[in-house]
């Protein structure tokens, strides 16, 4: 176990040429402060969680003090935002320290969000508001407790620096770490200005860092592509099956190893709401919850524009290629997602009626507002005379017929009640990060209270497990949680 400063850091993407990022120093913020820690984050750089509470700590991150070794960048990428190419967005306030290797040979990345103006800020100042970095930090932690791929989250700053949105906000710190940060946007920005050399070199770098397997191929681009593919395909597969609404699933915000990634106005279901749009600057809807699988297609489909002139050196091989990879993308997600809902279901074959089975009961959840993650869990139990599941239904005849056909199906497969019902349990959570909850987190740590961020963390790092003395936390929105508005401002 290391103290920061201890730890050897490197920083492969700073090494890549100059064009590709922009060397910068953290702007502190005015009397920055820990606020939550994350000790489970820790042991992946196998950093002494002892270290959080040194004053020296905060202020490396803040970057009231260099850290030692560090050499940290902002990374240049573009993006495809709402539908409309952006020729150059990057890390306008996020901050590359340097990258670490664990002892297992795991490479992370330690990235600051909100450190200050970059190169690439553009208009914006560099700053993250408390709120939004509330969210991020137990957002991603909560996705990791849910085992779906995700940045991470080390831990968060507050500071007394006021920070200007529609009012004044203070302004926070998450210090997020990924094996990388790189983006589908990193590959468009190179494609739209021509500069394929460019473009191999970072497929190369890719590559030779996160995707070692393809180094030796001699069709290495297109495997990577395909890769690239199928785990975004398993990923919006695991989204849906959750209830998780990224909520800006812009192409600079789709991670090229397939994690979650930059945690906005996200959110997770209470009602089941298929065209559910999390964001309120949505107005369209382009990000609503049930549209999700088909934004993934058409972000691999940019990601596949930009890697044309990797994929084959005949611009018409190449564009076969890449369109394979969209009967990837639909294979991939269509088997993660059945299989996924088999097991939700508690079953441990697929058969062809399953997917009928499957919608009629999101079909009943949807017309009886029933809530989503409550709703899984409690169908472990379904046939318990006890079970408060029927009561949930204002069709109770509708629910009756539905539970019989399921009845019949489970009867099927001959599983002992109570296996399934562990078996259920152990993919449906009890517990999310709902809205109000992180809400209530919130308003606690505007008035400096920072207990309950860590009492959600703990919590939602365990979400199956039962945790009697938390039931509380299970609870569906209060009216007013139900109200919150999350925009694209943070
Ligand atoms: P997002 O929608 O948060 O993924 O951000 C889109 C782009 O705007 C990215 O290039 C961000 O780095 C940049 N950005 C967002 N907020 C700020 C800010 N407060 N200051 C500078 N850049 C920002
Ligand atoms: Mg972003």
């Amino acid at each position: 176990m290391h103290s920061l400063e201890q730890l050897q850091y490197s920083n492969s993407f700073g090494c890549l040429p100059e064009d590709f990022h922009g060397r910068l120093q953290p702007t502190p913020l005015l009397a920055a402060h820990m606020a939550s820690f994350n000790a489970a984050a820790a042991a992946l750089i196998d950093l002494d969680p002892g270290d959080a509470g040194r004053a020296e700590f905060v202020d490396y991150l803040n970057g009231s003090r260099p850290l030692p070794g560090a050499d940290p960048i902002a990374m240049l990428y573009a993006g495809h935002q709402f539908g409309h190419y952006v020729e150059q967005l990057g890390d306008g306030r996020a901050i590359i320290l340097g990258e670490v290797l664990n002892r297992r040979g795991e490479r992370w990345e330690l990235q600051l969000k909100g450190a200050g103006p970059t190169p690439y800020s553009r208009r914006g100042d560099g700053r993250a508001v408390l709120r939004s970095t509330v969210r991020e930090y137990l957002g991603s932690e909560a996705m990791h407790g849910l085992g779906i791929p995700t940045t991470r989250a080390l831990c968060m700053l507050g500071s007394e620096e006021e920070v200007y949105r529609e009012q004044i906000e203070a302004g926070a710190l998450l210090l997020r770490m990924a094996p990388s940060h790189v983006r589908f946007g990193s590959f468009e920005v190179f494609f739209y200005r021509g500069q394929h050399g460019r473009l191999r070199q970072l497929a190369d770098y890719v590559i030779e860092h996160h995707y070692p397997e393809f180094r030796e191929r001699e069709d290495r681009y297109l495997a990577f592509y395909r890769e690239v593919v199928a785990r975004t395909a398993r990923l919006v597969a695991q989204w849906q099956l959750v209830g998780f609404a990224h909520g800006v699933m812009n192409t600079d915000n789709m991670s090229i190893l397939g994690l979650t990634l930059d945690y906005g106005p996200f959110g997770f279901l209470d009602d089941y709401q298929p065209g559910f749009i999390c964001n309120h600057s949505d107005h369209h809807g382009r990000y609503a919850f049930d549209r999700q699988p088909d934004i993934g297609l058409w972000n691999v489909s940019c990601l596949a524009q930009a890697l044309l002139p990797l994929l084959h050196p005949e611009p018409d091989a190449a564009v076969e290629l890449a369109r394979a990879g969209f009967d990837l993308y639909q294979e991939q997600f269509r088997q993660a997602h059945d299989q996924g809902m088999a097991a939700k279901l508690g079953l441990r074959e697929t058969m062809p009626n399953d997917a009928a089975l499957a919608q009629g009961w999101l079909d009943l959840l949807a017309a009886n507002h029933c809530d989503h993650t409550n709703s899984f869990r409690a169908l472990a139990d379904f046939d318990d005379p006890g079970c408060p599941l029927r009561d949930s239904f204002v069709d109770r005849a509708a629910f009756d017929t539905w539970a019989q056909d399921y009845h019949r199906r489970l009867a099927q497969e001959g599983m002992d009640g109570s296996e399934r019902r562990a078996r259920m349990q152990a993919v449906n959570p009890k517990y999310i990060l709902r809205n109000y909850l992180a809400e209530q987190a919130i308003r606690a740590a505007q008035g400096g209270d920072y207990r309950e961020i860590d009492r959600l963390l703990a919590l939602l790092q365990r979400p199956f497990d039962e945790q009697p003395e938390m039931a509380a936390y299970a609870a569906p929105p209060p009216d007013w949680g139900r109200r919150l508005e999350v925009s694209c401002s943070s």
